[in-house]
């Protein structure tokens, strides 16, 4: 069982599982991304609402003494759902074992990691979304009444054990908070979405990891790296390493706004963050399907890529920067997508069926 858990120092501290590490593995951007995890809350830029409430539901908590309500965090990859769990656990002075619903298969692995944790810990479980049922049932009584219902025997004699477990703090994350079951959403205190980060908040977020990493960077360099990191500060972090590499090698180690824009040229990345798979996605749409609706599926088989990649990853900042939109019938192009890719759009296009 591959149950990934981490105290709240080792949060910010590279996974120790494997020392040697290739570059763009998964295994790589988790330790690279673990040495730049904002620990506390000045340090995690942006999301003022988020932040206001959650100061003063942990305030609350302490001066109760008791443990946090559960929390759902949702949002697209790499708003800093798993980051906020951390600072949360920092703040509060407690432990946080992370885990992710793939990793809760069988009953025992939910079991568990539920029977080890300490009183007051945070539990944060990833891509919740994608708990199975038993696993879901295992956490109803868990989290409202700290017990696990345990049966044992068959049938006539079977009976219910209910064994009390510790309090702890359940933070869920998730890309989809529809596929969420109904009672399992009722059962969080706190639901609250992720927003896409503005361009400075980006910035600063370049900026914080530049001063990390020793590297030199201007502030017009720091914006540029912003204006095409989609909103996102895992994507921002990504292109700040990138554009360093090129800075280093092709220019005289200094990003500023010249050094970051012709780097991200090269990588393909356009002045709205799009990447080649975007814009092939796109570009999909208008020259095979004029211009949509076309199903999601259909777009994955055509691109040779996975439908959850696709939905996760491609399409929340498409729809957010209004180049594509969703439609019963599918996804279309729209016109500032057609106008972002240099596309005429044929008059006539739209249907009374795709509103
Ligand atoms: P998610 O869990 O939503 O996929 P993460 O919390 O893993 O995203 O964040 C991805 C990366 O982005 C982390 O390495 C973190 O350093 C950075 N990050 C996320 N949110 C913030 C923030 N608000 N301020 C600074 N850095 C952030």
């Amino acid at each position: 069982m591959a149950i990934v858990s981490d105290d709240n120092k080792n949060i910010n501290k590279p996974l120790k599982r494997n020392p040697v590490v290739k570059p763009d593995s998964i295994e790589y951007d988790k330790t690279f991304e673990n040495s730049i995890r904002p620990k506390d809350f000045d340090s995690y830029i942006g999301q003022s609402s988020l932040k206001e409430t959650l100061k003063i539901t942990l305030e609350a908590a302490k001066r109760r003494n008791k443990p946090l309500d559960h929390l759902l965090f949702y949002g697209p990859p790499g708003l800093g759902k798993t980051t906020i769990a951390g600072v949360i656990a920092a703040q509060m002075g407690v432990d946080i074992k992370i885990t992710s619903a793939p990793a809760l298969e069988r009953p025992r692995d939910i079991i568990g990691i539920l029977m080890s944790l300490k009183g007051g810990e945070i539990l944060f479980i990833d891509e919740i979304h994608r708990l199975n049922k038993v696993a879901e049932e295992i956490l109803y009584p868990a989290m409202e009444d700290f017990t696990l219902d345990m049966t044992t025997g068959k049938s006539q004699t079977a009976k219910t054990l209910r064994i009390p477990i510790p309090k702890f703090t359940l933070i869920g994350a998730t890309t989809k908070a529809g596929e969420l079951s109904g009672p399992l959403r009722d059962r969080f205190g706190m639901i609250h979405r992720l927003e896409f980060y503005t361009v400075d908040e980006l910035a600063q977020v370049v900026m914080r990891t530049a001063r990390i990493l020793e590297i030199d960077i201007t502030e017009n360099g720091a914006k540029a790296i912003a204006m095409r990191s989609r909103g996102t500060p895992r994507i921002a972090n990504r292109l700040v390493k990138r554009v360093s590499d090129f800075a280093l090698v092709k220019y005289n180690g200094i990003i500023d706004e010249t050094v970051a824009n012709e780097s991200l040229d090269i990588l393909k990345i356009d002045k709205y963050g799009l990447d080649t798979t975007d814009r092939a996605l796109l570009n999909l749409i208008i020259e095979k399907y004029d211009g949509g609706p076309v199903g999601i599926e259909t777009i994955a088989a055509a691109l040779s890529e996975d439908v959850r990649t696709i939905e996760d990853v491609c399409e929340p900042y498409l729809l957010q920067a209004g180049f594509l939109q969703r439609t019963p019938r599918g996804r279309k192009v729209s016109p500032e997508g057609y106008r972002h890719l240099g596309v005429k759009q044929p008059s006539c296009q739209t249907s009374l069926f795709d509103m």
